[in-house]
């Protein structure tokens, strides 16, 4: 199995047996101080660093694994393309209902009866979003956990944005509570693993990642999941005329968006803790919605939240390119008819 998912491409990296935890480094590294790329472990063929040392190379894995008993497999996320959504399932206490899905209101008439797990957590984001649920997502490989989790595996867009590890109980970066993410920066047991606590089961369904769902592409930008890329060289930006802010005047559906460009607008006058994703994605999923209702062109809303985006944020275009092209395909889902004036 490790052999068979390092020549497509995952790159391995072996488990100590019975656990989930990467085999130990050797004696050197357990206390020396060295980054693991300056590992010298590796050239001789090591597996120090545990992710770190994540291979395809097809004689090294043969090797690592040739052995009884045989060590578990771990997958390196991050140069395998894979996000992979960790579902758990311990208990542990519920937390207020405002820190289940992290930057969600959840409105105090939704009877949260019997939730208890990210199953439950994961189920509510998507049923949030319109979305298929993506523990029931058979077009993709879903394992399921010794503890009675869940992996769904997904493969990341090619060009698209990368994304870090997270947990579910984080206050800081977080998709859902109880629900981790697996990504840039982490690994994931990959199916056939063996534990004291049971066996890696392949779901019913797709044996191989498919593509990462864009609405939960969405979802992980929104969320603060974006590893930030280094800015791409300053192009001479040719000064347009003023932005597209239309103001009471014009019609309402205008008049709509115009508030909330002029909330990512503020986003500027401060470098972060403004919750700019969070307002440009409402800003682009609300020009969506309003576009369909042909209220403007989706044209003409582009060009308003790349300009207004770019000025708040200006080395951040892919990470506000994504933003506001999920957005605007995600409220074209639902017109809206803005009545009136507030
Ligand atoms: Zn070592
Ligand atoms: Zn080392």
């Amino acid at each position: 199995m490790a052999l068979w998912m390092a020549l497509r491409g995952y790159p391995v990296h072996p488990l100590a047996p019975g656990t989930k935890t990467p085999a130990p480094n050797c004696s050197d590294c357990r206390t020396a101080r060295h980054a693991p790329q300056d590992c010298p472990c590796r050239s001789r063929g090591g597996w120090c660093h545990g992710f770190h040392a994540a291979t395809t190379d097809p004689d090294t894995v043969r090797r690592w694994w040739g052995t009884d008993p045989e060590p578990g497999i771990g997958v390196s996320c991050g140069p395998a393309g894979l996000v992979v959504v960790d579902v758990d399932a311990h208990g542990a206490p519920v937390p207020d209902r405002q820190r289940l899905l992290p930057g969600i209101p959840i409105d105090d008439r939704v009877d949260l009866t019997g939730l208890g797990s990210g199953y439950d957590t994961l189920a509510l984001l998507a049923a949030y979003r319109s979305a298929p649920n993506p523990c029931e997502d058979t077009s993709t490989l879903r394992v399921r956990t010794p503890s009675g989790g869940m992996h769904i595996w997904y493969r990341a867009a090619l060009n698209g944005p990368r994304f870090r590890c997270s947990s579910g109980s984080s206050s800081r970066v977080a998709l859902a509570w109880q629900v981790d993410v697996r990504a840039t920066g982490g690994y994931i047991v990959a199916p056939s693993t063996r534990t004291t606590a049971g066996v890696y089961e392949p779901l019913p369904g797709a044996r191989v990642p498919a593509p990462l769902p864009l609405w939960l592409t969405a979802e992980l930008v929104r969320t603060g999941h974006c590893v930030e890329t280094p800015p791409a060289p300053a192009e001479p930006r040719t000064p347009r005329a003023k932005a597209v802010t239309p103001r009471g005047h014009r019609q309402d559906g205008q008049r709509v968006l115009a508030s909330l460009l002029d909330e990512v607008r503020s986003c500027g006058a401060s470098r972060e803790g403004t919750a700019f994703s969070e307002k440009l994605n409402r800003a682009a999923f609300t020009a969506g919605g309003l576009a369909a209702a042909g209220h403007f062109t989706e044209a003409e809303a582009r060009r308003s939240l790349l300009e207004v985006a770019e000025q708040a944020r200006p080395h951040q275009p892919r990470r506000i390119a994504l933003i506001v092209e999920t957005g605007l395909r995600a409220g074209s889902d639902r017109p809206i008819h803005p009545k009136g004036r507030p």
